[in-house]
């Protein structure tokens, strides 16, 4: 390992950068239930009020048509008024009631459209990217792995079929290379960021590659909800800001992926 004399940042502080990329999201907060009654009692009153109006005025109408004398409180004109009133506003506010209805319904219908047309479109384009790799013999092996449902970009597979590409910086490249030369399944993640499939021994990394400053092994756990919460481990150039993930050793999975660098027999 080269060092370039470049002053070591050994604060010992995790990077922004390496906030873990899929954290479970929080759970929703729970919210008290709230008691609504007091609402419905008074919506239960307002529907009564609007029937009650509403056999008021069907009553004075059948005594209108049959031109029959109307008993009080039928002929009252302040009180016909009054259920005429509750009446037609009843019925705005139910038409008001059955449009929000309405459009919540067709909002709904929308979405689910809209992601079954995003799946349809996902599905088209990994078949057409499927049928692209497998035309070809050299890319054939990537059509397998794409259509389990792995991604491949062509950058990804450039690198996986060159082995002697490398992605990291000058301070990590010897780190990744004899990774890749001792069969560790390696990937790009993003600029200067490789994710490699195993797990770090630091005293045997250290004796190897003389992996002093700017490198270092950081391995911690993220604690979200629980202490051992998203367990994160890397070796990271702090000179650079570039990145070996690997994992963590109690890490789902961990305790079958080699050890880096592996002990001379
Ligand atoms: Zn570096």
């Amino acid at each position: 390992m080269t060092n370039s004399g470049e002053e070591p940042d050994s604060s010992g502080d995790v990077p922004p950068i390496l906030a873990p990329p899929m954290w479970p999201p929080p759970p929703p907060a729970s919210r008290p239930r709230s008691t609504n009654s007091d609402s419905s009692a008074a919506g239960l009153l307002g529907v009564m009020a609007v029937v009650a109006a509403g056999l008021f005025l069907a009553l004075k109408l059948g005594f209108v048509l049959h031109s029959d004398p109307q008993p009080w409180p039928i002929s009252s004109t302040p009180v016909t008024f009054v259920a005429a009133v509750v009446f037609t506003a009843g019925m705005v506010k139910a038409g008001f009631i059955a449009a929000h209805a309405g459009r919540r319904a067709s909002e709904r219908r929308r979405l689910r459209d809209d992601a079954e047309r995003t799946r349809s479109a996902a599905a088209v384009a990994r078949s057409s990217r499927v049928a692209n790799l497998a035309a070809n013999p050299a890319t054939a092996k990537y059509a397998r792995l794409v259509e389990r449902g792995e991604n491949w970009s062509d950058e990804d597979i450039a690198y996986a079929e060159d082995a002697q590409a490398v992605a990291t910086c000058e301070h990590l490249l010897p780190i990744e290379r004899t990774m890749r030369a001792a069969g560790i399944a390696v990937r790009p993640l993003t600029r200067l960021q490789v994710n490699a499939k195993c797990r770090i021994d630091m005293a045997a990394l250290q004796s190897q590659f003389d992996a002093g400053p700017p490198v270092r092994y950081a391995e911690f756990y993220a604690a979200d909800r629980r202490e051992n919460d998203n367990p994160t481990a890397f070796l990271i150039c702090d000179a650079h800001r570039s990145i070996i993930h690997t994992l963590h050793p109690n890490e789902a999975g961990a305790t079958g992926l080699p050890l880096f660098p592996s002990q001379p027999a």
